[in-house]
């Protein structure tokens, strides 16, 4: 029993159909990636979930409700965080304050310390940087507060576009390895990266979407090993 699935989504930009029938499932504890070049339908995907694009036919399922054109406040309570392209922080706001934003909906100042306390497990430079302002943050640190600010809302499922984005090749280890240990704490993780390979390496199953429809599907071996894989995104 899948944790989230798709049913034969289709997402319009006005007249423009950037999806055309995305069917996928995600496990409960899986990492599971979405490749594909420029303007395939990666993030049209992602945003269909939370809410932020309306689906026009299809459904979602999300531990057995149908969640389909939920608004993002409620995708969000329900246990499904998105992190967006460009790590949308709040630049003004201090690093503490972008992360209590995060918990905006939770009432008691012990539970929004503690979740701090967990998101600094996880980002020990947070916890050093906490009165920054955000927008003073490196590209890798404000990538990080992003993921945190997620995390204060416990999330079930983390779903992550294009993570690494910009970053120099050490920062984006960091990332990966940040990525498997949450996941080894129970979340499920939804990915998108421009870095198939490496997506691929640290992923259960993937998915290869192209013009808005999936391609291909496989294990993360399964798909890395894909000759046609190797030739339009690992070369
Ligand atoms: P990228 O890696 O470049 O972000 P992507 O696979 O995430 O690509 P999407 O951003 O989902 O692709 O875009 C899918 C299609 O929808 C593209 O043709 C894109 O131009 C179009 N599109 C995306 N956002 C909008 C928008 N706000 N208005 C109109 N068209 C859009």
């Amino acid at each position: 029993m899948p944790i989230l699935q798709l049913n034969n989504i289709e997402t319009y930009y006005g007249a423009i159909q950037a999806l055309k029938g995305i069917s996928m499932d995600v496990g409960k504890g899986e990492i599971v990636t979405l490749i594909g070049s420029n303007g395939a339908g990666k993030s049209t995907t992602l945003k269909s979930i939370s809410g932020l694009a309306k689906v026009k036919n299809g459904s979602i399922i999300y531990k057995d409700k149908d969640i389909t054109n939920r608004p993002p406040h409620e995708t969000t309570l329900l246990g499904l965080a998105h992190v967006p392209e460009g790590r949308r922080i709040f630049a003004q706001l201090t690093v503490k304050e972008n992360l209590q934003m995060g918990a905006y909906s939770v009432k008691g100042k012990d539970i929004i310390q503690e979740r701090m306390e967990t998101v600094f497990s996880y980002f020990p430079r947070l916890k050093e940087r906490l009165n920054q302002k955000g927008g003073t943050m490196s590209g890798g640190e404000q990538q990080m507060l992003a993921i945190g600010r997620a995390l204060m809302m416990q999330p079930e499922v983390l779903m992550l576009d294009e993570p690494s984005m910009g970053l120099a090749p050490i920062i984006v280890e960091q990332i990966f390895e940040i990525i498997l240990q949450l996941n080894s704490m129970g979340i499920t993780i939804l990915l998108i990266e421009q870095n198939a390979y490496q997506a691929l390496s640290i992923a259960h199953r993937g998915y290869v979407i192209q013009n808005g429809a999936i391609v291909l599907s496989g294990t993360g071996s399964e798909l890395i090993e894909n000759e046609q894989i190797k030739e339009a995104y690992l070369a």
